[in-house]
């Protein structure tokens, strides 16, 4: 099913404010929010305009989706990423609900702005590469060489060595707290912190693992195969779901982000999906008009240069620019032309451009 457009769905245009986006937001979330509106399809339309205020509303998504549309989103987060990078908080405490529900109702879990950190998810890990302009006219698939904390195979993540298990840790009991009471001038005071001796894990391991020494994490270099797809442009960051770090303790992996950065072109300028290139003719082809033939990023491409083309004319061709990332056909590619001067004249060339510059005299085409 085709994704709806974020403006069309809180019903504003692109020029809209973050304040409208706030006040066009809260209006259709008092009226779909799950808690008030019962109907069939109420919550399914609560998350669409949630997910379209959470973009609109961050200057850098927002951007983001202007320039690239769905794809430009959806390439580097998921609809849990994007709930959770947002602050709903502030704007639902206004309206009497707790975000959190809602969060949990959507995505099974707590998330979003709580205290609980979340330790169980590894970090992130960001890959910065530089592509060249023909990859991103092209799309290329690249292999990365990736170093990360990997659970280890031997162990699984135990610690221990294979046939054996880690065992309660004696000084905690297993609860991988210590509670230490102290009187205080203000009284007593418990103080709890981690174990010393386990380090909060609650175990202990006496027969430590042979490969990762008890760790339960390794470090490793993986090859990773990404696949840049065309119309890309500097600063895009490409999401691999689960290729993060995944230390000892996480149940879950990090995520990869390749960020993606455009070398410099010895030919072409780009703007957007636009492209710009100079072509230098001699004053005899931009007086008399010709047909030049220059390289686009499609191979050669013919452009009639109509006669008495003055220097510094913009040309465009069509359809000749760099692929827009949705999919949906491509930029112009812009020639400008230069007409240089000859410098180093023959005695047969003097002549004739004497000859051209009388004619020009006489018929009063020279320049006033
Ligand atoms: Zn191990
Ligand atoms: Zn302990």
């Amino acid at each position: 099913m085709e994704k709806k457009d974020y403006y069309d769905i809180l019903g504003i245009d692109h020029s809209a404010t973050k304040d409208d986006i706030k006040k066009a937001y809260r209006k259709l979330a008092l009226k779909y929010h799950p808690d008030k509106n019962k109907e069939k399809g109420a919550e399914e339309k609560f998350k669409e305009i949630s997910e379209a205020y959470a973009v609109l509303y961050d200057d850098e998504k927002r951007k983001m989706y202007d320039q690239y549309g769905h794809a430009g989103i959806d390439q580097q987060y998921s609809t849990e990423d994007i709930f959770r990078t947002t602050d709903f908080g502030d704007i639902f405490r206004g309206m009497g609900f707790d975000f959190n529900d809602i969060f949990e109702q959507f995505f099974g879990r707590r998330g979003g702005y709580t205290n609980r950190p979340r330790a169980t998810r590894g970090s992130d890990i960001r890959y910065d590469i530089q592509i060249s302009l023909e990859d991103a006219y092209k799309g290329v698939d690249r292999e990365l060489e990736v170093p990360r904390t990997e659970l280890c195979e031997t162990c699984k993540g135990t610690g221990a060595r294979p046939g054996s298990s880690p065992k309660r840790c004696p000084t905690c009991g297993g609860t991988g707290q210590m509670q230490v009471s102290r009187r205080t001038a203000f009284g007593m005071f418990t103080q709890i912190s981690e174990c010393s001796k386990c380090h909060g894990q609650g175990t202990t391991i006496e027969n430590p693992c042979p490969s990762c020494r008890g760790r339960g994490s390794t470090q490793k270099t993986r090859k990773i195969e990404v696949h840049i797809p065309k119309g890309i442009d500097e600063g895009a960051h490409l999401r691999l779901a689960g290729q993060g770090e995944h230390p000892q303790g996480a149940t879950q992996s990090g995520d990869l982000y390749v960020v993606i950065h455009m070398k410099q072109h010895p030919i072409f300028e780009r703007r957007g999906t636009d492209l710009y290139r100079k072509y230098t003719i001699t004053f005899p082809q931009a007086a008399l008009g010709t047909i030049i033939q220059v390289d686009s990023l499609q191979g050669k491409e013919k452009l009639k240069i109509p006669e008495g083309t003055e220097n510094s004319t913009l040309f465009k061709l069509k359809g000749s620019g760099m692929p827009r990332i949705q999919g949906l056909g491509y930029g112009d590619l812009y020639v400008l032309i230069q007409v240089t001067t000859p410098k180093k004249l023959s005695k047969r060339a003097r002549l004739l451009l004497e000859e051209v510059q009388r004619e020009l005299d006489y018929s009063g085409e020279t320049y006033k």
